[in-house]
């Protein structure tokens, strides 16, 4: 029997993703979410073949029950017993990795020491790392980091002005996230446009509910618009991006919210969702902006703008572009995002090709500036499962 698959995890605080993976045709079988983990109502929806199904998680609801519903998935499907090895999403490595990495106890204590920098999600993943180890003894596991592509930046790029003893003490200094995305991506834009990913500058923007950008020289990346945590950088679906540091005493001295409610609002009740007052979903956005909803038209503008700005930042970072680059849900979709921001783009000679942008959408990749253009526009779909499972065969010696 052939015992090719990759499972991939990406364990949240109340949440469980999976994807089964086969690596030699890069198809994926099927897909898991796990919601509302440790409710009394949390449940699980698996997808295969565009059919749904869900259930109610039994026992104590949370991860465990998560893997043990997807275990007993995997085995009525004959799936489970040809699974090579499981990789692991995990958003924050701090300095510590530099790349994916097999699971060891030691790994374990490290990604366990990186919680200070990422309270939310590094618990979780620990949770997950350990449920499948109990489902899943014998595999391999593998550690896949958000942060981990972003460890080649230059120290000029991501040391904040700030004190250097807040960075040797505290490890307060730029991280960035998306990693395992624009390491996908990279690789994907340079087949795309037949060219050597060590001979190329790239300025990509992984615009999804999170969004950020990232400068990409030669295959690594010398920076990136998240921080030391995800907050930092472009308009996203409900957080803030870039902010004077100063608001949270003023919000808190005359808005009487504490630095629990204020980092809330910051990143639950922000971006997108606080300038449109409406919603968090970009589609949503365009639709209302096009029945005049002035919120909505606010909330596309400043978004297009910031990242304009932004791309204009990274070709520093690069010293020069060959090609900007759209990806995520939005990136890969929205025409009117791509249109907005490569207007503000003209003066760096960036134009847009009317019909190549409408056709590059919905998975389908493509230059979308006028032909014969320099720099290029260009969108590429991301799939960072994909990538992951890509790391984990590797490592496991899945052949
Ligand atoms: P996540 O970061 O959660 O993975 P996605 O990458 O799926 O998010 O991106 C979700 C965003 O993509 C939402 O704002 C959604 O409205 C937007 N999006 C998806 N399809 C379209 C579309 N056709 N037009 C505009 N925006 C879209």
């Amino acid at each position: 029997m052939d015992k090719n698959l990759i499972l991939v995890l990406n364990c949240g605080s109340s949440s469980l993703k999976a994807a089964v993976l086969d690596v030699h045709n890069k198809k994926l079988l099927i897909s898991c979410l796990a919601e509302k983990l440790r409710d009394d109502d949390a449940f699980i929806t698996f997808k295969m073949d565009g059919n749904k199904h869900k259930l109610a998680l039994e026992a104590e609801k949370d991860h465990v029950a998560a893997v043990a519903a997807l275990m007993d998935e995997l085995k009525a499907l004959h799936l489970y017993e040809k699974i090579a090895a499981v990789g692991h999403r995990i958003v924050h490595g701090g300095e510590k990795f530099t790349s994916s990495t097999l699971i060891t106890p030691e790994v374990k204590r490290d990604v366990e020491a990186c919680i200070v920098l990422a309270p939310l999600h590094n618990p979780a993943h620990i949770l997950g790392i350990e449920a499948a180890q109990t489902a899943f003894p014998d595999l391999p596991h593998v550690a896949v980091f958000d942060t981990a592509f972003h460890q080649t930046m230059p120290p000029h790029a991501y040391h904040y002005a700030i004190s250097s003893t807040l960075y040797t003490r505290y490890g307060v200094r730029k991280y960035g996230f998306h990693g395992t995305s624009y390491r996908y991506v990279a690789q994907e834009t340079a087949t795309f446009l037949g060219r050597d990913p060590n001979q190329l500058s790239l300025v990509i923007a992984h615009l999804g509910n999170g969004a950020s950008i990232c400068a990409v020289k030669n295959g690594q990346s010398v920076d990136t618009s998240m921080g030391m945590t995800p907050l930092e950088g472009l308009v996203m679906g409900t957080r803030c991006g870039d902010i004077d540091a100063s608001i949270f005493s003023f919000l808190n001295e005359n808005a009487n919210l504490s630095i629990d409610e204020i980092t809330r609002v910051l990143n639950k009740e922000s971006g997108l969702l606080g300038l449109s007052n409406l919603s968090n979903d970009c589609r949503m956005l365009e639709e209302a902006a096009k029945f005049g909803h002035k919120g909505a038209q606010l909330a596309l503008d400043v978004f297009a703008y910031r990242l304009a700005k932004y791309v204009g930042g990274m070709m520093v970072a690069n010293g020069g572009i060959d090609a900007l680059v759209f990806t995520g849900g939005i990136g890969e979709n929205s025409t009117l995002i791509r249109e907005k921001t490569l207007s503000y783009l003209q003066v760096f000679g960036f134009t847009v090709d009317h019909d190549a942008n409408m056709e590059a959408c919905y998975g389908r990749p493509g230059i979308i500036s006028e032909s014969g253009n320099n720099p290029i526009a260009v969108v590429i779909p991301t799939n960072e499962e994909l990538m992951i499972a890509l790391d984990t065969a590797q490592l496991a010696n899945i052949n």
